[in-house]
């Protein structure tokens, strides 16, 4: 049982371009006037930064990055997620991977890579659920699981909740932390990137809300073709920010696709190249991957936006202490698969993937097991906001790639009524 807070999904921010009315508030605390200044300097001197630069700037770079140095999620912070909301997100997350490990013939060896952990609340989820099925189901077979983290702050967290004791065995190349997990002893590695995790067993990845926070590219169309939306110092003010259009065709407008419709198209090449590495790998060594986020189906045009304390912040205002989000392309994802043999199944709304995986039968045996009225109250209204449609049950959508399966006549879990 967990908070009540709004979630990043539920709030929108029309893009301000250069046309947008003005916006001046004065930067109050140390570090985000560092950065703007950093940033501006940073112009000044090499010209206008793409929005893809701007954020990986402002959200991961090692000093001052708002991924890097803080803890966003929760109360206390910037936005909520499901898992964080209600355990049994994680549960019924961690049912699907039982579910289609026994459709992919129970492998013996088993690696779990979740990307973007945040606080490792889901992980831990799972890391319960699979332990609540060791003997009975997995028997022998091998469990660990892999981390793909960039932020140091958050890992620290990540590992006190998951983690017992300190690994007594020598680190693997690239890991920059491991432990074994305080429930079923599973052994965990971290890492900074998908490349740096090893590629030789069956996998199942994970990720919620982690391709949101990757950097995107962001074009308009104009009377002379596509132009690229860069971000520059306004000249009217020596350290505030604005977009603006570049006259010239960028490289990175070689992403559109000649059919675009769209007038105005984000696009996370991140998120292309990290979706398919991971089809390599399940091609390569079997397994699945869920893919849960906001997004879209290739229809949305303008949807990059801030948070900061559970509010709307614009993306130029409070520096490395303010998420900058924006909805993930669905269509694109699964564009960026496309040539592989993976299967992707969906995008289907959160509501629905739920619904399909039993989350009213689990709570109503979490309800019978209530110790109070308060207590109960918290599951239903944590259940009601990551179902319903105008919270989070519709803006998320669940994306499932699958690689060989011993009968291709068995529906993948989660995605249809039964
Ligand atoms: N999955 C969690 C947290 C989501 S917040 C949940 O649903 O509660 C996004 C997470 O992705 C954070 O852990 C953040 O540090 C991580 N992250 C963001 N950009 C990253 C990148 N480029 N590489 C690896 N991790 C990243």
């Amino acid at each position: 049982m967990r908070l009540n807070y709004v979630s990043r999904a539920c709030m929108y921010q029309r893009l301000c371009t250069r046309f947008r009315t003005s916006n001046t508030r004065f930067i109050n605390t140390y570090s985000t006037q560092f950065q703007i200044e950093t940033i501006c300097k940073t112009i000044r001197y090499s010209g206008p930064m793409s929005v893809a630069q701007y954020m990986r700037t402002v959200l991961t770079n090692s000093n001052t990055g708002y991924y890097i140095h803080k803890d966003m999620l929760g109360a206390e912070g910037d936005f909520v997620t499901s898992p964080e909301l209600n355990q049994i997100f994680g549960e019924l997350v961690g049912i699907w991977f039982v579910n289609e490990w026994k459709a992919m013939g129970c492998p013996s060896d088993i690696e779990f890579v979740e990307l973007g952990p945040g606080k490792g609340t889901l992980a831990n989820d799972v890391v319960r659920l699979f332990q609540h099925f060791r003997q009975k189901v997995f028997g022998q077979s091998k469990l660990s699981f892999r981390f793909v983290e960039v932020s140091e702050t958050l890992s620290k967290l990540q590992y006190d909740v998951l983690c017992g004791k300190k690994l007594e065995c020598e680190m693997p190349q690239d890991c920059y932390q491991a432990g074994y997990s305080k429930i079923g002893h599973f052994p965990m590695y971290w890492y900074r990137d998908l490349e740096s995790v090893p590629n030789d067993k069956f996998t199942f990845f994970l990720a919620h809300e982690f391709f949101d926070a990757l950097p995107i590219y962001k074009f308009v169309r104009g009377k002379n073709g596509w132009r690229e939306i860069y971000v520059d110092v306004k000249s009217s003010s020596e350290n505030e920010l604005q977009f603006v259009l570049l006259p010239e065709v960028t490289m990175a407008s070689k992403l559109i696709k000649s059919n675009e419709t769209r007038n105005h198209v984000e696009i996370c090449p991140m998120a292309g190249s990290i979706v398919s590495n991971i089809a390599k790998r399940i091609e390569n060594n079997n397994g699945g991957a869920l893919i849960i986020d906001y997004g879209h189906l290739g229809e949305k045009e303008d949807t990059l936006r801030g948070f900061k304390d559970h509010q709307l912040n614009d993306i130029f205002d409070n520096i490395g202490e303010a998420d900058i989000t924006a909805d993930v392309d669905f269509q694109f994802i699964c564009d960026s698969v496309k040539d592989s043999s993976v299967e992707t199944t969906g995008p289907i709304i959160q509501q629905e993937f739920l619904k399909n995986m039993g989350i009213e039968v689990r709570l109503m045996m979490l309800l019978r097991n209530c110790k109070d009225k308060g207590q109960a109250q918290t599951l239903i209204d944590s259940y009601k906001i990551i179902m319903d449609e105008k919270q989070m049950g519709e803006r998320f959508k669940v994306l499932a790639l699958t690689g060989k399966r011993e009968s291709s006549e068995e529906p993948v879990t989660g995605f249809y009524d039964s």
